[in-house]
Parts: structure tokens; sequence; C-alpha cells
């Protein structure tokens, strides 16, 4: 699947969509906001994903497949 700069994300499967907020601070791409299972920014140029939480923020590196 090619990946195109978006102004926005839409992801079908798990029903969300967000206008452009945030850039991803590995590849600077624009990231894609999501609320379920939980809320995370995630891109999906180069997988990096943060998660939201009410405490703190957690890091994840990550390989899109
Ligand atoms: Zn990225």
């Amino acid at each position: 699947m090619a990946h195109v700069h978006k102004l926005y994300e839409y992801d079908y499967e798990k029903g969300t969509i967000r206008l452009k907020n945030r850039i991803c601070p590995r590849c600077r791409s624009i990231m894609a906001h999501h609320l379920k299972p939980v809320e995370r920014w995630h891109c999906g140029k180069c997988g990096y994903t943060e998660f939201v939480t009410a405490r703190t923020t957690r890091r994840i590196r990550g390989k899109k497949t």
C-alpha cells in the first residue's frame, strides 16, 4: 500500500478520522490520531506510535509490516 502525504488520516477499521495535528518526530510525516482501543498517535509512514495516557506518554517504536 502506497503512502502519500495527506491532511488527515482515516482509519476505517478503527473508525477514526482526524485532521492533522502532529508531526512524526522520526520522519516528520503527519501522524494520525486514534482513540480506540487506546488513545495514541501513529505515523503510518515509519510506524512510530506514541501512546497517550492520563498520566504519561509512552513511546513505542514499531515497524510497519
Ligand atoms: Zn514517522
